[in-house]
């Protein structure tokens, strides 16, 4: 597609969006003297879709007038309101609906998850995480491999990219799983990776650590209702991800976890349990063994929180919708046009971290400022432009493509350049 760096085109653009009435379907933040700001963060907090108010008020209104009753009697029933999520949320992440389940937050998942599919011996106890791994993830990792008795110098490895380079390269991975073979016990990647906002190949890392005898989990939290990543065709054994960020559910709301079907009826499989993973049939005979659900469900700890799930509810709705194809189509344009328009400042100190490749990349774009420092962030928000900054240089720009219209990105990109030339 050939781009147009002004506002005509950018406006023409909109108007053949076969997407561009979702914007209406969500609250855009605003200044004080409310007009809409350029909200570019979705990859930190998705915009509020309009219609969370009425979920969550059927829910409340349901538990004013029934009580305990709601558990069946509900207009959503509660006992299998989570039940109603796994389609929708299956089909944003390439599953089928018994391999997804919506619970706990996405620390606790990948905690869940490590308890089953890392499983450390003397030979065998190494994780490998990418080395710009997001913080809360390398703690859980390291917490992990101590919790079982080994020491993360030892058994963290780190996949790093070269000296001089932002970016992860794939032969690099498996040289490093090559080099430490049999010793690797789980690859855990952050996908997409919330710096660089590189993508990586899901296929390609779940055959190079299955082939080794590792397990394969990726921590989906910039990647869903971003990137496609076909959980189920492409294999690895678990994933984890959030739903406040692309999925717009709100501030801390629930995480999401894939586990592949060719574990669902794996008795012998460690997980720590709790009620609601109890086969529903015996669920309420409390003497009775575990007897774990065999889907991605039998991970479940506790009943979930209702309120919270009306919100994700509400999104994924949005999502089914949309269509996640449709999605991800406008997506690569849009931030193809960010990057055209970024490209098109012919500015030696602006340099895009993120590859170029749209099937490399979600619909963030990382862009390094050379000599820059947090003032230029603060510059962009007072600008109303709503972006997210990483020391030392970088400023995360994300235009989601529900609510990010092309005139958005040819505004921020404007008002960048208006601030870079007063600088
Ligand atoms: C956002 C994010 C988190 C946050 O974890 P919570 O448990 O939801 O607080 C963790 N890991 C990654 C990679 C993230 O992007």
């Amino acid at each position: 597609m050939k781009f147009e760096n002004n506002y005509a085109f950018a406006k023409a653009q909109d108007e053949k969006d076969p997407l561009s009435s979702f914007r209406n379907r969500f609250y855009i933040p605003v200044d004080s003297d409310n007009n809409e700001l350029i909200y570019l963060c979705g990859n930190s907090l998705g915009c509020q879709p309009k219609s969370v108010a009425s979920y969550i008020e059927q829910e409340l209104n349901d538990w004013a007038d029934l009580g305990v009753e709601g558990h069946f009697d509900a207009e959503n029933p509660w006992m299998p309101y989570h039940e109603k999520l796994a389609k929708p949320m299956a089909d944003i992440v390439g599953a089928k609906p018994s391999e997804v389940v919506i619970m706990n937050t996405l620390t606790t998942n990948l905690h869940l998850m490590m308890v089953s599919f890392y499983n450390p011996t003397p030979d065998r106890h190494k994780i490998i995480i990418e080395s710009d791994a997001f913080p809360s993830d390398k703690y859980a990792v390291e917490s992990q491999i101590r919790q079982r008795g080994y020491d993360p110098s030892d058994s963290l490895l780190l996949w790093q990219p070269r000296a001089g380079e932002e970016l992860c390269r794939l032969e690099d991975l498996e040289a490093l799983v090559n080099e430490h073979g049999d010793s690797v016990a789980l690859l855990l990647i952050g996908n997409t990776n919330y710096y660089s906002g590189q993508f990586y190949p899901v296929k390609e890392i779940t055959a190079l650590g299955h082939k080794n005898g590792s397990k394969v989990g990726f921590d989906l939290a910039h990647g869903v209702g971003n990137i496609m990543p076909d959980l189920h065709d492409n294999g690895p054994d678990f994933a984890v991800w959030c739903t406040y960020k692309y999925l717009n559910s709100g501030p801390g709301s629930l995480g999401g976890c894939f586990v592949h079907e060719r574990h669902h009826k794996d008795k012998n499989i460690q997980r720590f349990t709790g009620w609601w993973g109890q086969n529903k049939d015996t669920r309420f005979n409390m003497r009775k063994g575990f007897d774990p659900i065999p889907t991605a469900e039998g991970w479940q700890l506790s009943n979930p929180p209702i309120l919270s799930m009306a919100a994700v509810r509400a999104s994924l709705d949005i999502f089914a919708e949309a269509g996640m194809k449709n999605i991800r189509a406008k997506s690569e344009k849009l931030t193809g046009y960010l990057e055209f328009l970024i490209n098109d400042l012919n500015n030696d100190d602006i340099k895009i971290i993120t590859p170029s490749d749209p099937k490399q990349r979600g619909c963030q774009l990382s862009i390094q400022v050379k000599n820059a420092d947090r003032s230029l962030h603060d510059k962009l928000t007072k600008a109303g432009v709503i972006s997210d900054w990483r020391e030392p240089d970088v400023i995360r720009v994300a235009p989601a493509p529900l609510y990010n219209s092309y005139e958005d990105v040819f505004e921020m990109v404007e008002r960048l350049k208006k601030i870079l030339k007063y600088n």
